[in-house]
């Protein structure tokens, strides 16, 4: 009996999606609550997993020129208030700093939401020349935002990310930049997460505060629902403008600046059990697990169970490999191997020792398979791949399967009422009607695609001459 009880006190997926989640990042040990309401502990098994998509997102940044600084914590809002669009955008969620030990500070100090005006502040005293360009500096930091509604990774007051901030001398090498991230993002997501995500643009409406333009990768949770994963900003020459950046170019004028900003955040840890947990609990993609391989040994008390145990353990070496020698049940070890959603179990007893083999058991299929002891370490390195390819397909096959196509408001409604997902309608450009999708259905545009359709010549909405294709949807 004790070995069910860990799993049944996961709420099912299907009864109360919202609850599966929160008894998932409790069970798995991710997080715990604080005394702090929308502030969370992320404890060892949800951090190791932050340090893995931290470790191979910088890579990937370091790889395209990617320098890391490390800016204060604190704004003084005569900086935040330079540039209009983005004060206002912020100004509902920054958390103020007024005072300095007991004495009054003569302006109050805003805490990071985010980080480009403490950037611009740094540039305007950093570039003077056209030799000073590029700079493609990125920090990884805690930001704040005061939501009212928080949730675990999804939406909480503190949350860790990387914001990389360039500076250039065109436009041109701006907006390249700015796709080139984006692109980093959505290969990131799909190699590594096993998440397939859309590459679009935001509309005006949903753009950044104080971007030109602004890109984004949505991917679909298990729900249905909609998460936008990770956004690249072209800020053009905006906010140089507003600090005065300015850089002396090749032919002795002077120039302002065009600028970018991106940013992934701790949020990635929400898709990853959104998009792949089941109603066991996780199930993590092998290159973001912190363990990929656990060695349960059966009738471990018998002679020689352990030694073999750990003596696979130093031959999977190559892997992040962990032998459960605890005095759990084995099937109560089973049921943690699948709520904490290690890839592959292995299991080791008398009987396998004898025979020359072991038994592994992968976490995303549950499929069963003897392997015979010698050939471990090539079984088990191309099952890691496997299950990370196979993992992607299915969030991808979820994915297409659970998106629709809109032509009018009366099939839009059908579906967002019936079937979640995303919805593929026609746009005719105009924000009085995403406004009224937004308001009669709770749905937003969440990208216009880079790889456009035409679904129809009209607005899904107004039924006038259509301009792009829109994803919509419900999102997070
Ligand atoms: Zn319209």
């Amino acid at each position: 009996m004790a070995d069910k009880k860990l799993v049944e006190a996961i709420t099912s997926m299907d009864e109360d999606f919202a609850q599966w989640y929160t008894d998932v990042v409790k069970k798995a040990e991710l997080i715990d609550y604080t005394s702090v309401k929308g502030c969370m502990v992320i404890k060892p098994a949800g951090y190791a997993i932050w340090e893995l998509i931290q470790k191979q997102l910088d890579d990937r940044f370091k790889a395209t020129g990617v320098e890391n600084v490390y800016l204060p914590m604190f704004i003084p809002e005569s900086l935040l208030q330079k540039e209009k669009d983005h004060v206002e955008g912020f100004a509902p969620e920054v958390a103020w700093v007024t005072h300095g030990g007991l004495t009054p500070l003569q302006e109050r100090l805003c805490v990071r939401p985010t980080s480009e005006t403490l950037f611009c502040d740094f540039y305007k005293n950093d570039i003077h020349s056209y030799r000073d360009l590029p700079k493609v500096y990125n920090q990884w930091c805690s930001v704040v935002r005061w939501e009212k509604e928080t949730r675990p990774f999804l939406r909480s007051r503190e949350f860790l990310w990387q914001e990389g901030h360039t500076a250039h001398a065109t436009m041109e090498e701006a907006e390249e930049r700015t796709i080139q991230m984006l692109n980093l993002y959505a290969d990131f997501c799909e190699q590594v997460l096993a998440m397939p995500v859309i590459k679009g643009r935001k509309t005006e409406k949903e753009k950044f505060a104080g971007a030109e333009s602004t890109y984004t990768i949505e991917a679909l949770m298990h729900d249905g629902k909609a998460l936008q994963s990770g956004t690249s900003h072209n800020f053009g020459d905006g906010f140089a403008k507003a600090f005065g950046i300015q850089f002396t170019d090749k032919d002795n004028t002077l120039k302002y600046v065009y600028q970018t900003s991106w940013g992934m955040t701790t949020r990635l840890i929400g898709a990853i059990i959104m998009v792949h947990g089941d109603n066991s609990g996780l199930v993590l993609p092998p290159r973001v697990a912190p363990t990929q391989i656990v060695i349960i040994p059966i009738q471990q008390k018998k002679e020689g169970v352990l030694e073999t145990a750990y003596a696979l353990k130093d031959r999977l070496s190559n892997f992040r490999v962990k032998v459960d020698d605890s005095d759990k049940s084995p099937g109560w070890k089973f049921s943690e191997q699948e709520m904490r959603g290690i890839p592959i179990r292995v299991e080791i007893g008398p009987k396998d020792i004898e025979a020359g083999k072991c038994v592994i058991c992968r976490r995303d299929t549950r499929e069963k398979t003897e392997v015979a002891l010698d050939e471990l370490e090539v079984t088990a390195g191309a099952l890691l791949e496997q299950i990370q390819t196979d993992m992607l397909e299915r969030a991808r096959a979820h994915r297409d399967s659970h998106t629709y196509v809109a032509e009018n408001m009366d099939q839009l409604e059908e579906i967002l009422n019936s079937k979640p997902g995303f919805v593929k309608a026609m746009w005719c450009g105009d924000q009085a009607c995403e406004d009224i999708i937004k308001e009669k259905y709770a749905a937003t545009s969440r990208c216009m695609p880079f790889e456009q359709e035409r679904l129809s010549d009209t607005c899904v909405c107004c039924g006038k001459p259509a301009k792009k294709m829109v994803y919509w949807g419900r999102a997070y």
